[in-house]
């Protein structure tokens, strides 16, 4: 039987419009309660790794030291460590999203950014091998640069959103332009698509979409390859913010810790890694797996549970 290959994702940023708009003025991630050390205790008492996408592009706003003190401390727990882009903290126009960008412009901040990742997470870890572009404005440029910048993953895809120009597929991992593209994973709800997001569903739509997800998995082959010849159906993403640990009532000026959202969150990640036709992988380990045609295989580390 083919197990689901659940990849959780967080986007590891302060929220971005408000912090463009000014209407607060500290680094986020560093806050214990809302920031990167709070999402660090979510995952391990969840017994889960994600691949946390960090916008490197806030050194712009911060310095580079607390973004590379959130990539060491996200690595150390055993998560991938990805990078996102948000463009507009780096570029003197204030370009929004990638594909505002042209191809060379986009290759240099996705190289600039493999960089930084390298020199925070230090000699010994692995190479950046996932993407995700800022509001998924990515287009077909944005992943062409991933490849030749060695990434073997994006994960920018969102059909149907406003900002995404890069829609080589709707719900199922395809290999374009050179990198395995796992889109952001939707379902529909009342004719629209909607991402499974824990702050877009209640838990009995996501833990719907998986029990779809895992049941199809299940039907679409035998254990290598599968029944018609095509990859396996075998793919969910569900993704969140590391902002959404918090709560706000005043469009982010603050953010207050809020308990009963991460016990949420815990509960939820936990059972959902709990299920025996569900493995949690990391992004990297299924686009590895992929390309080399196996079953993924999750690393045993720190984040992981016993
Ligand atoms: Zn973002």
């Amino acid at each position: 039987m083919i197990r689901l290959n659940l990849c959780v994702s967080v986007d590891v940023e302060n929220p971005q419009t408000p912090l463009m708009e000014k209407r607060f003025a500290e680094n986020r991630l560093a806050d214990p309660r809302t920031g990167v050390p709070a999402l660090v205790a979510l995952l391990r008492a969840a017994g889960v790794r994600a691949t946390c996408f960090v916008n490197v592009c806030e050194q712009a706003v911060w310095g580079p030291e607390p973004l590379r003190a959130a990539c060491r401390a996200l690595a150390d727990a055993g998560h991938e460590v990805g990078l996102h882009t948000h463009p507009f903290w780096m570029d003197p126009q204030r370009r929004e999203n990638m594909h505002q960008l042209p191809e060379r412009e986009q290759e240099g901040l996705i190289r600039w950014g493999a960089g930084f990742l390298r020199d925070a997470l230090g000699d010994g870890a692995p190479a950046p091998a996932s993407h995700r572009a800022g509001a998924y404005g990515a287009n077909a440029a944005t992943l062409r640069a991933c490849a030749r910048a060695g990434f073997l993953a994006d994960s920018s895809t969102f059909h149907g959103h406003p900002f995404c120009r890069a829609v080589p597929t709707a719900d199922d991992p395809v290999r374009a332009h050179g990198v395995l593209e796992l889109p952001v994973s939707c379902v529909l709800r009342d004719g629209q698509r909607v991402k499974v997001d824990p702050d877009a569903l209640d838990d009995a739509r996501i833990e719907a979409a998986v029990d779809a997800a895992a049941a199809r998995a299940a039907a679409s082959g035998t254990v290598f390859g599968s029944v018609s010849g095509t990859a396996p159906r075998d793919y969910l993403g569900l993704m969140f913010h590391s902002y959404s640990l918090g709560r706000t009532d005043d469009g982010y000026r603050t953010l207050r810790p809020a308990p009963d959202k991460v016990e949420r969150l815990v509960r939820l990640l936990g059972r959902l890694a709990a299920r025996p036709d569900v493995r949690v992988v990391t992004l990297r380990e299924y686009a590895t797996a992929r390309a080399e045609g196996r079953a993924a295989t999750p690393q045993t580390g720190p984040g992981r549970a016993a």
